[in-house]
């Protein structure tokens, strides 16, 4: 049986069901499974014409032995979790004429309208699953930088075992965003409006590693996390690699190119999973906008904090793409002490440089590039023009980095991931476009209808959040205890 390890090589093996309840492993580390599953050609070719879903159902059930999940379960579990897509095919994938070769795979028609609801449709519906059938309950908590916690409310919302706290760090998500989280009614779902986040969604992230590192407060309300860091959302996010490239390839063998906008490197780093597991993928372009932390690590070798800086793609409004660790294992083949030594480093300093044999390594297959807000801009208005077709910031920012990165052969088809539906951006399409009156696409009737609900939120400041988070989480635990 698979069994899942930490990829700093602390605490115990775990079994898959374990891995996707417990979020982190025990020593902080990120679960990985032992081996990966190898998929050869004969494989793939067999796959090809599958629906999206038959498709994850070959590729997860590499993953998940069927006396965790039996056959049956995992096709209702999937039929349930993509039920509320809006679209038949769950991920179309159109040409952009305007340009050679040049494929956009729209990640962003679930539920809110971004790519989150691909990983977390699936994943949420297994917890409940899985504490259902041990009469448990979790609660879920998650920071976001505007597309996480809509889906997690969303998924979250009624489920008997789980309730959810989504903590957003104010006035750095747009309103559509923070409205998508606010307006649901679910009593099981916690909307909190953090002030004064000046690191954006990481500091959010630190407030919950506090409450991760009170194990008192842990056990007690039973906390987990959904965030990609979970190896079900990696996982799940796999599948739409290889959905994508059987969809593009007319025989099987034939290399492409990938670019998507990367801020944790969750949806990156599952697409070079894809790869190592043996998906003909010839080279990963890791976006970026202004934080540019993924592009320093491929070009300099050197993982760094520097200031954050809002830009119109904010959702990658991110310093620390924290599943590059789960990449870097596999990379240095489960070289744990490796990884440990690197992140202590980091975890200290604030900063750690690659050892140049590692640096080699890690980006071979992989280019990268630094977008600016000017040519996300250009790009999104480009497009428009073009060929009437409407991006949102962040996949404007893979075409860029697509068109601009070093070390990718232009002559192969590439396909770009968008990764969010433009109606979330509606102020940054008036900029692009330099106009007043939003264009046909740039509205959705799932933000039309939240623009006309009641909101309902927690409020607190940065400064004391995580103090009266915990407090407030546990009174009413203790209330809903009795
Ligand atoms: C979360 C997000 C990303 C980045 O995904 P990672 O897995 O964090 O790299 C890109 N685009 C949008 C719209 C997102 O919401």
């Amino acid at each position: 049986m698979l069994n899942y390890v930490s990829t700093t090589g602390g605490g115990e093996a775990v079994d898959f069901e374990t891995a996707i309840l417990n979020g982190y492993a025990s020593d902080g580390g990120l679960y990985v499974p032992e081996q990966l599953p190898k998929i050869d050609s004969a494989q793939l070719a067999s796959w090809k014409g599958l629906s999206y879903k038959e498709l994850a159902f070959e590729i997860l059930s590499l993953f998940i032995p069927r006396t965790a999940v039996p056959a049956e379960d995992l096709k209702g579990l999937l039929a349930q979790a993509y039920a509320d897509f809006y679209v038949e095919e769950i991920i179309p994938i159109t040409k952009l004429a305007s340009r050679k070769d040049t494929y956009i795979m729209e990640l962003f028609h679930g539920p809110t309208i971004s790519f989150k609801d691909i990983g977390m449709a699936f994943l949420v519906n297994l917890v409940d699953y899985f504490l259902a059938k041990r009469n448990e309950h979790l609660s879920l908590v998650v920071a976001t930088t505007g597309d996480t916690g809509p889906a997690a409310a969303f998924y979250t919302a009624g489920k008997k075992h789980l309730d959810v706290w989504v903590l957003y760090p104010e006035g750095k998500i747009t309103p559509e965003q923070e409205r998508q989280i606010t307006t649901l009614v679910a009593s099981n779902v916690y909307p909190v409006s953090v002030a004064n986040c000046t690191q954006g969604g990481d500091d959010l992230d630190a407030i919950i590693a506090k409450m991760y590192a009170d194990p008192a407060f842990k056990a007690k309300l039973n906390i987990s996390s959904v965030n990609s860091i979970n190896w079900g959302r990696v996982m799940m996010q796999t599948v739409h690699y290889f959905y994508g490239y059987l969809q593009l390839v007319e025989e099987i063998g034939t290399p492409i190119n990938i670019a998507t906008p990367s801020g944790g490197f969750g949806n990156l780093g599952a697409g070079s999973l894809a790869r190592e597991m043996g998906l003909p993928i010839q080279t990963f372009v890791a976006a970026n906008n202004q934080n540019a932390c993924l592009h320093r690590i491929f070009e300099e070798g050197i993982f760094s904090l520097e200031p954050i800086v809002s830009t119109p793609a904010s959702a990658i409004d991110i310093l620390i793409p924290m599943n590059f660790w789960r990449y870097l294992y596999f990379k240095l083949k489960g070289d744990t002490n490796a990884i440990k030594e690197y992140k202590q480093v980091f975890d200290t300093v604030g900063s750690v440089r690659f050892k140049r044999e590692h640096h080699r390594i890690l980006r071979e297959g992989f280019s990268s590039y630094s977008v600016s807000d000017s040519e996300t801009l250009a790009e999104m208005k480009q497009v428009f023009e073009n060929e009437a077709y409407l991006l949102d910031p962040h996949a404007a920012v893979a075409l860029q980095a697509a068109k601009n990165a070093d070390r990718v052969d232009a002559s192969l088809t590439t396909l770009c991931l968008a990764t969010a539906h433009p109606a979330k951006f509606p102020e940054i399409v008036k900029e692009a476009l330099t106009t007043e009156v939003l264009p046909e696409g740039a509205t959705h009737f799932s933000i039309e209808k939240a623009a006309e609900a009641c909101e309902k939120k927690l409020h607190c400041d940065l400064a004391y959040a995580q103090k009266a988070l915990m407090a407030f989480m546990e009174e009413n635990y203790t209330q809903k205890q009795s």
